[in-house]
């Protein structure tokens, strides 16, 4: 889905694919030299994490396991709860593993400084971050972040997994919306 089969939905492109598809090429060189001659574990946090997993993985130059993780901490609206719950657990032992979560976004950081706790807990030899988004003016808890593509402002945005009511995830770019789709 791109911009023009928004309508009037779209406020403001703030990430194009394009440089989504560079910063993935920038991360993804870090990453192969820094778990060089190590196993790697890439965890994606469902759903919104789905295109960041395929697109940063395919860009790796070395084979990595791929597991998946869902967790709520949002309803349908904007604004986060902070309450973690697990709706699907890891199929892998994290025994000995090096761990790379990856998400789509940290905003309050609640989220993943709970998976981070939980995940490290199950004894994984390393345990690090890989955020497609950063919000740093809404981050509530200290998170250490390995890897970030971008940070934003602090404005809902949508598109490239990130849904608004289970929509708009399959945007090819990052964008926020027009007022009216939330008030309708
Ligand atoms: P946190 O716990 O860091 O506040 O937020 C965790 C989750 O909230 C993210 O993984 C994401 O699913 C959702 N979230 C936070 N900010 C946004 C946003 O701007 N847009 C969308 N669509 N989801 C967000
Ligand atoms: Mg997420
Ligand atoms: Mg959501």
């Amino acid at each position: 889905m791109q911009a023009a089969d928004m309508g009037d939905d779209l406020q403001q492109v703030l990430i194009t694919e394009e440089q989504i598809g560079h910063r993935l090429d920038e991360l993804a060189q870090q990453i192969d030299a820094d778990y060089a001659g190590q196993d790697l574990l890439l965890v994606g946090v469902l759903k919104g994490a789905v295109y960041v997993v395929a697109d940063l993985s395919r860009r790796l130059r070395r084979s990595a396991d791929m597991d998946w993780m869902a967790v709520s901490s949002y309803g349908s609206g904007t604004k986060s709860s902070g309450v973690v719950r697990i709706l699907k657990d890891l199929d892998a032992d994290l025994t000995g593993r090096h761990v790379l979560i990856v998400e789509d976004i940290i905003d309050s950081g609640l989220t993943l400084s709970w998976l981070l706790g939980n995940l490290s807990s199950r004894g994984a030899a390393s345990v690090e971050i890989a955020t497609l988004l950063r919000k740093p003016e809404a981050m509530k808890v200290q998170v250490d972040v390995r890897y970030v593509g971008f940070d934003i402002p602090n404005e809902f945005v949508v598109g490239y997994g990130l849904d608004y009511a289970e929509r708009y995830r399959n945007l090819r770019f990052i964008g926020t919306l027009a007022p009216h789709v939330y008030e309708g």
